[in-house]
């Protein structure tokens, strides 16, 4: 159901304005109802997914959050691109934590694996929780 199309129905067609306010605040109701339904959904799928696959959930940015994983669907990652952000976020940060799964901030990661002297970013460089550049061969 396109609630777009419903809304711009209802104010061409309705001429009573009582009832077309009655009739936009109950679609309007009913569409953000749909929209926590899904985030809560996607939120629940995503954090089962990830301790399934034992992935840590990687936050790029506000608008960008991919699984770190190969197995996960293109579609769950596009799912994930289209939806209220915050919402999800607050929502992923909880649910994760209580399952034990890591929410990793992009920038975060990168930190992590770069090397500070020599500033080579490379994911061999970091060996579980062990860092040893593997241009230099030394530890940074
Ligand atoms: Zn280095």
């Amino acid at each position: 159901m396109n609630y777009r199309r419903i809304r711009r129905y209802i104010q061409k067609k309705v001429k009573n304005t009582f009832e077309k306010n009655r009739l936009l605040e109950k679609y309007r109701t009913r569409e953000k109802r749909r929209v926590e339904d899904i985030v809560k959904k996607v939120t629940a799928t995503l954090v089962e997914t990830a301790r399934v696959y034992s992935a840590d959930i990687v936050r790029e940015n506000l608008r960008d959050m991919k699984m770190n994983s190969k197995k996960v669907s293109r579609k769950m990652n596009y799912r994930l691109q289209t939806l209220p952000y915050r919402k999800i976020i607050s929502n992923i940060d909880y649910k994760a934590c209580e399952r034990g799964s890591n929410v990793i901030e992009a920038d975060a990661k990168r930190f992590l694996i770069t090397c500070s002297p020599c500033r080579s970013v490379d994911k061999r460089n970091r060996v579980d929780s062990k860092f040893k550049c593997k241009k230099r061969g030394g530890l940074a």
